[in-house]
């Protein structure tokens, strides 16, 4: 099967010019670095502008007040990073798919005289890998360790790496700098986290690599209420990994948003419709759409993951709750499991057809180094490679136990191929007839757009182009809000319009 086309800007990271010669580091100045990294051409170019990740706004917000620091995006298409002024410092976020872009980044700046620190879940999982790329390691909780690193640099006494913990009490962190973000660049710069972790500990999941201690915390929900307010815009997406691990700090958090008119849409887990009245509170609130790793339909394989979870004979009934309460839903879905049989593709997308899901995502089973996965698919001998640029959930990495590795690519791609197919679309339409139009223009615009995005994201045009959806999106929320107020004592919860939902 043919990969479909991908404009060169998303696949290739921008050449930094070996030649360029720069003027000398002015001190106290910082540059803070997020990598290139191909996009999968089976999915949304859109989703990587949809709203920035918060792990360097929230560094630079720590940063000392006599330093100047400076963030860019290499994913926002505007060329390499900038150098002048050259910094004194450079911070730059290492995941494992974009490792060596990471490190080519960190040799062009050492080469000419930064300070180069790195940070990212991938130095906290293979630290020996990343030391020799860096001046500094800062492992763990990064806003905590970054004014440290600072000051050591200004007495020069850098030390190889710095520590941060997760235990240390979330509310404590500064806010996150969004000044600092190119605003017409993303759908919305309102990236929110209201708590870290997840009540979870699934074998297959990066929060369960070794060495991440990190107990659930939820910050006051006051702090995350003027932090949504403060940025002044309409929609706001949820980046924790789980925001419903506790319902009754979720519940407090929707009767503190709803006073302030917005949408929202954040990341669950499904066992959030085990009370009904608490997905009426999200509704209530301005929830539009929750994305929700189902991860697979048989009950063997989330055994096998250690996921708790309802079984998968009731997901469909618990996404009609949402549905009734006008909350889209994104499905995600991981493919490639021991349990998984080459029937496992039409299954899934039938199924997710059927309960008509409005959006969903695809990941190959993918062992991340220093996960439960990882060690027992070593111990027996199945992982292929160590080529972490493939290890990007698009890519079969290990040997499955029913099917070819050629057969579980094959099978991803014709997933996302009938998922964005004229057919699907239509079947997954809303049943309220006042939402199909905007639900297509919607699934046209975000999954059916390609061609364009790389263009939308080069000439900064994603956030003006969607907002007036964004806005005509709130209102038609609010409208549904009402008719939901109104019928309180019928218990009868009618289907919302539309709404932008959690991937989009
Ligand atoms: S429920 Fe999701 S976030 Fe939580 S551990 Fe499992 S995969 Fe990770």
């Amino acid at each position: 099967m043919s990969s479909p086309w991908i404009p060169r800007a998303l696949r290739e990271a921008p050449v930094l010019d070996l030649a360029r010669v720069t003027p000398a580091a002015r001190p106290k100045t910082a540059l803070l670095i997020n990598p290139f990294y191909p996009k999968d051409p089976h999915a949304s170019f859109g989703k990587h502008v949809l709203t920035p990740s918060l792990a360097l706004t929230s560094i630079a917000g720590a940063t000392p007040e006599d330093w100047d620091v400076r963030y860019w995006d290499e994913n926002l298409l505007q060329g390499t990073p900038p150098c002048e002024p050259f910094p004194q410092v450079v911070g730059i976020t290492v995941h494992l798919t974009f490792a060596q872009r990471a490190y080519e980044l960190a040799a062009w700046y050492r080469a000419r005289g930064a300070k180069v620190i790195l940070g990212g879940l991938h130095v906290l999982s293979c630290p020996e890998e990343a030391a020799p790329h860096a001046d500094a390691l800062a492992i763990g909780e990064g806003a905590q360790i970054w004014p440290r690193i600072l000051r050591d640099i200004d007495r020069g006494e850098l030390q190889p790496t710095y520590r941060g913990s997760y235990r240390v009490p979330y509310r404590n962190d500064p806010a996150p700098r969004r000044d600092l973000l190119p605003r017409r660049s993303f759908l919305t710069t309102t990236s929110l986290i209201a708590t870290r972790g997840c009540h979870n500990r699934c074998g297959f999941c990066y929060l369960a690599t070794d060495g991440l201690a990190m107990p659930y915390q939820m910050r006051d929900v006051e702090q995350v209420v003027e932090e949504f307010r403060a940025d002044r815009q309409p929609y706001a997406v949820f980046t924790d990994n789980n925001l419903g691990s506790r319902p009754d700090y979720l519940r407090s958090l929707c009767q503190a948003i709803r006073p302030l008119g917005v949408i929202w849409s954040a990341a669950v887990t499904i066992d959030v419709t085990d009370d009904p009245s608490l997905v009426r509170e999200m509704a209530l609130a301005g929830c539009t759409g929750v994305f929700i790793g189902f991860e697979s339909l048989s009950g063997a394989n989330l055994d096998d993951a250690g996921k708790k979870t309802p079984s998968p004979a009731e997901y469909k009934s618990r996404v009609g709750i949402l549905h009734d309460n006008g909350i889209q839903v994104n499905g995600s879905f991981v493919l490639g499991f021991d349990h998984d049989q080459p029937d496992v593709f039409a299954r899934t997308v039938n199924w997710i057809e059927e309960a008509r899901l409005e959006c969903a995502t695809f990941h190959i089973l993918t062992p991340y180094p220093g996960t439960p996965l990882f060690r027992s698919m070593e111990a027996g001998g199945r992982m292929l490679h160590k080529n972490w640029n493939l290890y990007d959930t698009a890519h079969a990495v290990f040997q499955p136990k029913n099917m070819t590795p050629e057969e579980l690519e094959a099978g991803y791609s014709w997933c996302y191929e009938r998922l964005f197919s004229h057919t699907s679309i239509w079947r997954r339409r809303p049943a309220d007839w006042r939402a199909v139009v905007p639900y297509l223009a919607m699934s046209y615009l975000y999954k059916r757009s390609n061609w364009f995005w790389h263009l939308l994201i080069q000439h900064r045009l994603t956030g003006p182009v969607w907002r007036p959806i964004v806005e005509s999106t709130r209102r038609r929320h609010l409208r549904f809000r009402r008719r939901l107020e109104a019928q309180t004592d019928s218990h009868e919860p009618k289907r919302a319009g539309t709404v932008v939902s959690a991937g989009v």
